[in-house]
């Protein structure tokens, strides 16, 4: 057999080593031959080696470092297995500067996978010089290439940076598009998102494909917009994506966001194939819509029909649990995952014990457990012990809870305002007014809270006593009229309640309109007699608002749904989904 034949059935033995052990075995017979050092196969060999599925990086690195010269090919393997690992990415960064040390001029795929590695180690300099190489080196017409850099732009926040890019390609395919859209939600700039998505639509060029629909799906989830939401929908049925798995996992995810959890179950019951995420999504969505039994209920049944729970599952059963008040199966779930599922609990599945506990009253119990942990309590939890304290009026451990706070340098304006609502409910006027006092002194400021509701399309946002909205006047009316009805049915203004964070300087004697009313009046306002009135707030309902809600939902008979930080309330003939316990 001559050397050509036999360095081509070398190398189809590399590629079709189906196993780690049995390519480290090949290695070492070929190390013995004289064959190892003849570029293809050393090329093949790493390659094999440093990519997926095998990715072993140190064991392609000793090896790389044994060959005498290695090609530009061998470089860019080298540095594209450091953008597909775990690790930080430097040691790619390293390679792409050696490589240009021993003169090698690099092409678009090392470009390509430096930038990778740039994203991955936050090299915003180094990341940028390649982008001015790109310039120089005629390469500005790569797809590929063009869309990492976008990619690595959005990673490192930013967002102009990699719309430029965007801006100035000869020509976008999908993937750019995408790439654009993920930019948009990963900085902040969600309305955006679906701005893109509906020019794509419109766009010839390059119509949403199912990806599209996942991060446009993801984006309404957290903008609340029912009616994008379902528009999307529909894209997808009309384009068939409707049969791939993550797309629906994606759309139970989206309703049960959106506060539709009949909807979310709707695409669940019609899937044909359930994984573990559209379990959980289901779960979670069920858990936060108020029906902490029935997502109890499903973790039970997802075993029955052999799918395990995952770290996310727990979580959102928990939840539902916590939302529900079902201590018992709260307990013995929390109690069985390390035991029979080998899962263990992280911060979030000990806040949600600490939720379910402190809410349920057993404050000492929700206490010690966080004492008890092995992981160090973050802000978060505290807080939740905090909240828990003021649903239960209990001073002398709120006081506890926010030393904690102080120790972890972690109060924040909220927590102020948690403490002077304890001590409002239990009438201790004087320090309510202290603690008011105190931040006035230390000039903390608390952020606006706000509540939006969508109609036809359009967002509009409400401050507490907000004056900004062009129909203001006729909401205020509307306001008027409201009060007027709800209080022939009985709702009385509840004037020492409490004060959330940041809805509007308030004193406590004095009830003015929460922004959740506002969004709500311009509900009733702007659609129809019996449609369902949808706000999202930022902070927790107040206890007051609530009243408003469900007295409303009976006088008016409407629906309405409002999605607070933590939960959805869904008021229907005088009574919340939550049962007021919240
Ligand atoms: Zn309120
Ligand atoms: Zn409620």
């Amino acid at each position: 057999m001559n050397s050509f034949h036999e360095e081509k059935a070398i190398i189809s033995l590399i590629k079709s080593c189906s196993s780690k052990s049995h390519l480290l075995q090949l290695h070492s017979r070929l190390l013995r031959s004289s064959h190892f050092f003849t570029p293809p196969i050393f090329l093949s060999f790493l390659s094999r080696i440093a990519l997926p599925p095998f990715r072993d990086l140190p064991y392609s690195a000793a090896v790389f470092s044994t060959f005498p010269a290695p090609s530009l090919s061998a470089y860019n393997t080298m540095i594209r297995a450091h953008s597909l690992t775990r690790g930080s990415g430097r040691g790619g960064l390293r390679l792409y500067q050696e490589l240009h040390r021993s003169g090698f001029s690099s092409d678009a795929l090392t470009a390509t996978f430096a930038l990778k590695c740039c994203a991955k180690a936050e090299s915003f300099s180094l990341g940028a010089q390649i982008h001015t190489k790109i310039w120089k080196d005629g390469c500005s017409s790569d797809g590929l290439l063009l869309t990492t850099l976008m990619d690595f732009y959005s990673c490192l926040g930013k967002g102009g940076d990699a719309w430029k890019v965007f801006d100035e390609m000869p020509q976008r395919d999908v993937v750019a598009w995408n790439v654009l859209i993920s930019c948009c939600t990963r900085n902040g700039r969600t309305r955006d998102a679906l701005a893109l998505f509906d020019r794509m639509k419109s766009s010839n060029e390059s119509p949403p494909d199912d990806v599209t629909c996942l991060l446009a799906l993801h984006a309404c989830g957290s903008l609340n917009t029912l009616e994008f939401g379902e528009e999307i929908h529909r894209y997808i049925v009309e384009n068939g994506f409707h049969s791939s798995k993550s797309v629906c996992n994606s759309l139970i995810a989206m309703y049960s966001r959106c506060g539709n959890v009949e909807k979310a179950f709707e695409v669940f019951d019609q899937m044909a194939n359930r994984d573990v995420v559209s379990w959980t999504s289901m779960i979670s969505g069920l858990a936060t819509n108020g029906y902490g039994a029935d997502a109890v209920a499903a973790f039970w049944k997802m075993q029955r029909e052999n799918v395990l729970p995952d770290d996310q599952t727990f979580t959102g059963v928990l939840s539902g649990c916590s939302h529900a008040g079902l201590v018992d199966e709260g307990r013995m779930i929390f109690a069985s995952m390390e035991r029979d599922f080998g899962v263990t609990p992280n911060v979030h599945h000990y806040g949600c014990m600490v939720d379910l506990l402190g809410r349920a009253g057993f404050l000492d119990e929700a206490y010690g457990l966080v004492n008890s942990m092995k992981i160090k309590p973050d802000t978060a939890m505290w807080r939740t012990l905090l909240g828990a304290c003021r649903i239960h009026r209990h001073v002398s451990l709120g006081e506890k809870v926010i030393d904690h706070l102080v120790e972890v340098k972690g109060l924040e304006a909220g927590d102020y305002i948690l403490l002077s609502n304890i001590y409002l409910s239990i009438g201790n006027m004087e320090k309510v007014l202290e603690i008011r006092k105190m931040m006035n002194d230390r000039g903390i400021e608390t952020t606006p809270a706000a509540s939006s509701i969508e109609l036809n399309r359009k967002l509009h946002e409400f401050l507490a006593d907000d004056v900004s909205h062009p129909k203001i006047n006729e909401i205020y009316r509307m306001l008027d009229e409201i009060n007027q009805q709800l209080r022939i049915a009985g709702y009385v203004v509840e004037a020492t309640s409490e004060f959330n964070t940041g809805e509007s300087n308030s004193t406590p004697y004095r009830m003015s309109y929460h922004s959740e009313k506002l969004a709500i009046a311009f509900g009733v306002l702007s659609t129809p007699p019996g449609t369902t009135i949808r706000v999202a707030k930022d902070l927790r309902i107040c206890v007051d608002c609530h009243n408003f809600a469900k007295i409303l939902s009976t006088v008016y008979d409407r629906k309405v749904v409002v999605r607070d930080r933590s939960r959805f309330h869904h008021f229907r003939d005088g009574r919340c989904s939550c049962n007021d316990y919240w």
